[in-house]
């Protein structure tokens, strides 16, 4: 295969929105040993179904010299769509791993410990981005029915960042958010930052991973980011 040329290959920004939660990982096990390269220093993947502990595992021993990861499942919910109505956003919403707990990881601290444990092979990472939630994946399906008075009578999908009622999750979410990031810098010690999607924080529109394809204004999230200094674990 060509791609095997690419050794030198220092930086790779990968876009799935093609595939889906059975392709992703044949995807990566097709892909990934083609462009293994001591040498990448920046990953990015872009709309991937689901970010679990197979594919940390994979995409750190592929590639132990990462400075830079990034990774987003949640810019498939709010990408570009034909139509803009929930039920059109249910289907999207089954079709990736948005905010894994509990049913791929029973709390922010499970999830955590197994995602950080998959990444320590990355002794050089210095940043990270999970686009996933933490908060509870019911979330966003009792937010299905409560009433957002603008959008109501479109059946417009709106997001839990500017509802009213979601607003009673803003603290417990905010502080799994920051207890994830400890037990990631913890055992990351080169780890500078790390970056959570997040519908209790200000939207980010400079990052690469919030594309401009990203514009349904009805379903808004953010990013919760986070810093160590001097030991402390700082939201930004
Ligand atoms: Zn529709
Ligand atoms: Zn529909
Ligand atoms: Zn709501």
């Amino acid at each position: 295969m060509e791609l095997r040329r690419l050794k030198d290959l220092q930086y790779l920004r990968l876009d799935f929105r093609n595939e889906g939660l059975q392709t992703q990982h044949p995807v990566c096990q097709r892909l990934f040993p083609n462009l293994a390269s001591s040498k990448l220093s920046y990953l990015s993947i872009d709309m991937i179904p689901r970010i679990d502990r197979t594919l940390l595992s994979f995409v750190s021993t592929t590639f132990p010299c990462l400075k830079t990861l990034k990774l987003s499942v949640t810019g498939r919910l709010t990408v570009d769509r034909d139509c803009v109505c929930w039920c059109c956003f249910e289907d999207v919403l089954e079709c990736c791993m948005h905010s894994p707990i509990p049913d791929s990881y029973g709390d922010a601290n499970l999830l955590a410990e197994s995602y950080a444990a998959a990444l320590q092979p990355l002794h050089q990472l210095t940043k990270l981005q999970l686009g996933i939630f933490l908060s509870g994946e019911r979330m966003i399906y009792e937010h299905i029915v409560h009433p957002a008075k603008d959008n109501e009578a479109n059946h417009i999908a709106t997001s839990p960042h500017n509802c009213a009622i979601c607003e009673v999750y803003r603290q417990e979410v905010r502080a799994k958010e920051e207890l994830a990031s400890g037990i990631v810098f913890q055992n990351l010690p080169n780890l500078c930052q790390i970056k959570w999607s997040t519908f209790f924080d200000r939207p980010d529109p400079e990052d690469e991973l919030e594309s401009s394809a990203r514009q349904p204004k009805s379903f808004q999230s953010g990013w919760a980011l986070f810093e160590r200094r001097d030991g402390q674990v700082v939201r930004l």
